[in-house]
């Protein structure tokens, strides 16, 4: 350095957007420029990070480099402005005091898992935080859970209630510290402790710390099922390999066979548990450690109870520092603990100590309570990988919340700022400002008053969090959606638009967005799933639609049949069968599974279900894929009533035999698939005795070559060579698997979903895409004007703004 002049030297201005505070991004470009041997500044600003270095041009430029390719482990770079200018003659390199600016805003870091340095000093008997349940770093520990507002400072978390004490406090002002400026940054000298109460009977004083954590392993090891308030609300702890407890705690949470998600205490527990492959054990070993659908092994000590009739279980490894202190190894603990989310039924996860004391006293025997708040209700995220033979591994999101949210899907263009209000069930709200479009957490099922109150809490805060006054709302076109009529309040009551957008065009425009397709051609849109309100009033989900999204053309669909009683067709999959038969023209022979089901229940029912079939009284009409799995299910004998949603076609390809290459037949002309070919050849080979899983192939097999057919001949007809797959019944992964494999063979390009759920859990993003390119087309259309064509024929424009 003491060879150059001054006349060697340049300046250098540099901004940042994306996930850059919060994430020891400015500690990071301090190091860098003590590396580089540059002076200026680094400072927070409202809209990213400034920075000004002064130094040799060579310097310059590399440091400008290693910024972009070192970036600490959770910071993501969105854009990046780098401007020359003589060099302003900094003598130091100082981080500066945040400015802020009124109105902009920041994306937030997701919570994340425990780093390895903090893992390290968990179990290090010589540090301070030695076995501290709540020890984290600039790396990693809660975030989205417990802030109250932006700029992301201790002030403005639930962690503001406790002072730093004064070795917390070096290391949060040290700008080498990795603890720089972490806000939840804590020791057990000032920060949160740990609590153990009997369920309905909290001891004074209360059982603390260690002696809580000891109290709450015991409970475990004598099978009693503990509430553990962990990072985004309460989980429900008990021996994963205990029958008895696992058949209690279903029993107590009124959760007939619905699976339950398994802790375990490391990636070898899971190995020895699960068949996992890279891909799967890469999504575990995440920072944002979900949940992932892994096959279980047959000699797996977990109880089968804990996901009946299914091979599958949800495995996650621990996230937090209490996780790993409650799940540590020792002979006689178990190895796997049920975690599954602290609530009854379907009620919202409970979330505050109250809450838990209150709900989650009847469900458990103990609760392990501590003193941070958490301010934000986030449900773990569940995934599952597709693993093909030839083709890359693909994600599948069934659930994206703890770890994911809120961190933006970023829209094909910046547009004004819109609420996309997101279905009924599985429901997420999408906040758009700019090109990024924020998702919300898991809200769950809008179907009771606390949910509700949890989706409206969800949206205030988010507006706050990210300044964002929507200048449009969207929201699905059914008329008795809580969020549909959420958002048509607002709209009413703050005089905006309101998009209201077709079911099944809001699953295809999400895929689209969510592969950046800019919506200059249209695409062919399988759209399959359980259920959704179309345009004609029926009830929807075998769709083929060429769309954009300006709109879309429904150019094939399932067969109308009844949906004979409504919502109990949906729950008696026996039903469904009945009317499919009916519809095919096929008789009720008694030998028929759901036939003789129905007869069990009495000639009266039966009868009654004969005159909804035939009159269509209490009957919708329906081109549901899902139901069409939920019959076939039935009529192969798997299942005739259901306890969750797609529980008979979960357990149907459990059984689908991978060696089986025939498949069943639909019909198709003009535009109508027809499965009647389809239950004829089901029921003869039923008849015949052939083994269910072959049955089982032969039904996934035939959707499939099915969805090939009916794409080869709308490419033929329309030119259309690229096709999105969305709605829920993508996520069974057999049907997926040979999809894609039969469309890729056919050379179409495809899009699946791996950064939203293909269930409703998507659908919000959907909306906000096809909000956002009506405002892009109005502002276009003031200016040049013409906005692209889905396709010739009829064309539905789902965008009415009112
Ligand atoms: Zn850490
Ligand atoms: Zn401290």
């Amino acid at each position: 350095m003491n060879a150059e002049t001054r006349s060697d030297l340049s300046g250098l201005r540099i901004h940042v957007t994306g996930i850059v505070q919060g994430v020891g991004f400015r500690p990071f470009v301090y190091g860098l420029a003590y590396r580089h041997h540059l002076t200026g500044w680094v400072r927070n600003s409202s809209s990213g990070v400034d920075i000004e270095v002064d130094g040799p041009a060579i310097a310059l430029s590399d440091f400008a480099r290693d910024l972009r390719a070192e970036l600490p482990p959770l910071a993501r770079i969105d854009q990046w402005e780098a401007t020359g200018r003589p060099p302003e003659g900094f003598t130091t390199f100082t981080i500066l005091e945040s400015k802020s600016e009124a109105g902009a805003f920041q994306p937030i870091s997701p919570d994340m898992a425990t780093c390895d340095d903090c893992l390290r000093e968990l179990f290090d008997p010589t540090d301070r935080r030695y076995r501290y349940p709540f020890i984290n770093c600039t790396n990693c520990g809660p975030r989205y859970t417990i802030i109250h507002d932006i700029p992301y400072d201790r002030p403005l978390t639930t962690m503001a209630r406790f002072p730093l004490c004064g070795d917390c406090a070096t290391e949060y002002r040290d700008p080498l510290d990795r603890r720089f400026h972490a806000q939840p940054v804590a020791c057990p000298t000032c920060g949160p402790r740990l609590w153990f109460e009997v369920s309905g009977s909290p001891t004074d004083p209360p059982v603390r710390d260690e002696e809580a954590l000891q109290a709450t392993r015991r409970y475990l090891r004598d099978s009693r099922i503990v509430a553990v308030k962990g990072l985004g609300g309460f989980h429900l702890a008990c021996d994963a390999s205990n029958p008895t407890a696992v058949g209690q705690l279903r029993q107590r949470k009124l959760r007939v066979d619905k699976p339950f998600a398994v802790m375990l205490p490391d990636i070898e527990a899971v190995r020895r548990h699960c068949y996992a492959g890279a891909a799967e054990e890469e999504l575990l070993l995440s920072r944002a450690r979900p949940i992932v659908l892994l096959a279980r092994r047959p000699e797996s000590t977990i109880a089968r109870e804990m996901a009946p009739a299914q091979n599958l279980i949800g495995v996650m490894l621990p996230y937090t520092p209490l996780h790993y202190l409650l799940l540590e190894r020792e002979t006689g603990f178990p190895e796997a603990l049920v975690m599954t989310s602290g609530n009854l039924s379907e009620e919202p996860i409970a979330y505050t100590n109250d809450e838990a004391r209150e709900r989650l006293a009847a469900l458990a025997d103990g609760l392990l309570l501590h003193d941070r708040d958490i301010h934000t209700r986030c449900d773990d995220s569940v995934m599952r990988v597709l693993t093909r033979q030839a083709g890359p591994e693909r994600v599948i999101p069934v659930r994206r919340s703890r770890g994911y949210a809120p961190f933006p899907v970023r829209l094909p263009w910046p547009t004004s700022p819109i609420l996309a209000a997101g279905g009924e069930l599985k429901n997420v709200f999408c906040l758009v400002r700019d090109d990024y479009a924020f998702l919300s957490h898991h809200i769950g099922d809008m179907e009771n008053y606390e949910t509700l109150r949890s989706f409206e809490e969800g949206v205030g805060h988010l507006e706050r969090l990210f300044r964002i006054r929507p200048t449009m709302f969207a929201a699905d076109m059914h008329p008795d959606y809580m969020a549909s009529r959420y958002a048509r309040e607002r709209a009413e009551r703050e005089s905006l638009p309101l998009v209201e957008v077709q079911h099944h065009h809001a699953h295809i425009a999400a895929g689209m967005a969510e592969h950046s397709l800019a919506g200059d051609h249209p695409v062919i849109g399988v759209a399959f799933d359980g259920t959704g309100y179309g345009d004609d009033g029926a009830i929807w989900g075998g769709e083929f639609l060429i769309a954009d999204y300006a709109g879309y053309d429904r150019a094939a669909h399932l067969r109308y049949v009844t949906l004979p009683g409504g919502d109990r067709a949906v729950r008696g999959p026996w039903r469904m069968a009945l009317a499919h038969l009916h519809s095919a023209g096929l008789p009720w022979a008694d030998d028929i599974d759901p036939v003789s089901f129905g007869r069990e229940l009495g000639e009266e029912r039966l009868g009654v279900l004969q005159s909804q079939i035939e009159k269509g009284f209490n009957a919708p009409l329906t081109s549901s894929m899902g139901r069409v799995f939920d019959a076939a299910a039935a009529l192969a004998g798997v299942r005739q009533i259901v306890n969750y949603e797609a529980q008979a076609a979960i357990e149907f390809e459990v059984l689908a035999d991978r060696f089986e290459t025939d498949a069943y037949e639909f019909g198709y002309e003009n535009g109508l698939i027809d499965p009647a070919p389809l239950w004829a050849a089901l029921l003869a080979d039923r008849r015949a005795g052939l083994d269910i899983g072959r049955i089982a192939a032969r039904f996934h097999n035939g959707v499939a070559r099915m969805v090939r057919d009916v794409c080869f001949s709308l490419r033929h007809e329309r030119g259309i060579n690229e096709v999105v797959l969305s709605g829920g019944v993508w996520q069974n992964t057999t049907m997926l698997r040979q999809t894609l494999t039969l469309l890729e063979k056919e050379g179409f390009i495809v899009y699946t979903h791996q950064l939203v759920p293909a269930n409703d859990g998507g659908l919000a993003l959907g909306q906000a895409a096809v909000a956002a390119f009506q405002i892009l087309m109005d502002k276009r259309g003031q200016t040049a004007g013409g906005k692209p064509q889905a396709a010739d024929g009829q064309k539905h424009n789902t965008s009415q703004p009112n």
